[in-house]
């Protein structure tokens, strides 16, 4: 951004998205409550002794897990306490409880989109939940668990915005997506009349959305409700989602010990409910009843 009065005012709309202090006399934005959040009872028999990332993570004493860090009610890391909290980071906490370590221990580290698979080929992290749409291409490099979410390609435009209803609109439009994300190839190859504009992270396409840099911001419908939510006034989403985004939980790829155990634990724990409840006090936020988990892809092992 070149003009530094931008960049500060952009900034400041950033800050107000993302912590909640809107203008004066809108209501605080509520997040997600520790109290409504379910409690994961830690499986402390479970073994895996054929699981290399589940042995070293043992004799580490805890979990090492990629993440999202600027995603309202998905991924989001606390400037001031250094906490994570969405429904993201509750996949990632239940499934610590199912694999035998207490959930209090996880190590988060944000890792943005086009860096996942380097994260998970070179062992920085031991399993990654963070919008990570399941496809071909990507499972050549790492396995998937899951899905435990589908959502779907969106648009989020300003709320004064009257020449964008869906892609069909982007003739000529510039668009902001994360780069090395299933939303941005897609738009490279179905809708090559949009001027793409890539950034690491989405909330830097938010900022630029706000201070006019560009004319709409396209990712999964489940990350833009989010920031439309922390800024009704500013902004909206916009038509119909035009994808199929399956969230899978990325592990190493070969390491189908681990994969397996974590597709029992997500079919555990969305049959004791603590799935519906950790959807309802964070993603279910942001105004969507909870929908019915899509049905787990325990592919063989590769
Ligand atoms: N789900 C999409 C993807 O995995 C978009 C969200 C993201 O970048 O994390 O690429």
């Amino acid at each position: 951004m070149r003009n530094p009065r931008t960049l500060a005012l952009a900034l400041l709309l950033l800050a107000a998205a993302l912590f909640g202090c809107g203008r004066s006399g809108s209501p605080p934005v509520k997040g997600p409550q520790p109290e409504d959040l379910p409690v994961y009872r830690v499986d402390t028999a479970f073994r895996l002794p054929d699981s290399p990332t589940w042995e070293r993570a043992r004799r580490r004493g805890h979990l090492v897990v990629g993440a999202k860090e600027d995603q309202p009610y998905m991924g989001e890391k606390d400037p001031a306490s250094g906490r994570y909290s969405g429904f993201d980071i509750e996949i990632a906490k239940m499934m610590s409880a199912s694999l035998g370590f207490d959930p209090k221990t996880i190590e988060f580290k944000t890792i943005a989109s086009a860096n996942r698979e380097t994260a998970l080929q070179n062992g920085q992290i031991d399993y990654y939940v963070g919008t990570y749409t399941i496809n071909d291409n990507r499972k050549k490099q790492v396995g998937f668990a899951g899905p435990y979410y589908m959502a779907g390609q969106s648009l989020l435009v300003r709320k004064d915005e009257k020449g964008i209803d869906g892609p069909g609109d982007l003739a000529g439009k510039k668009v902001c997506s994360a780069a090395g994300s299933t939303p941005y190839q897609r738009l490279q190859k179905d809708f090559p009349e949009a001027v793409l504009v890539a950034y690491d992270t989405y909330s830097v396409c938010v900022d630029n959305l706000l201070t006019y840099q560009v004319d709409a911001v396209s990712t999964d419908d489940s990350i833009l409700l989010g920031y439309a939510a922390k800024v009704p006034d500013e902004l909206k989403v916009v038509g119909r989602p035009f994808s199929k985004e399956p969230y899978g939980i990325g592990v190493p790829r070969g390491d189908n010990a681990l994969r397996f155990a974590l597709d029992d634990a997500l079919a555990a724990q969305e049959k004791n409910g603590n799935w519906k409840k950790a959807y309802e006090a964070t993603l279910g936020l942001s105004g969507q009843s909870a929908p019915t988990p899509p049905a787990i892809d325990r592919y063989p092992a590769s």
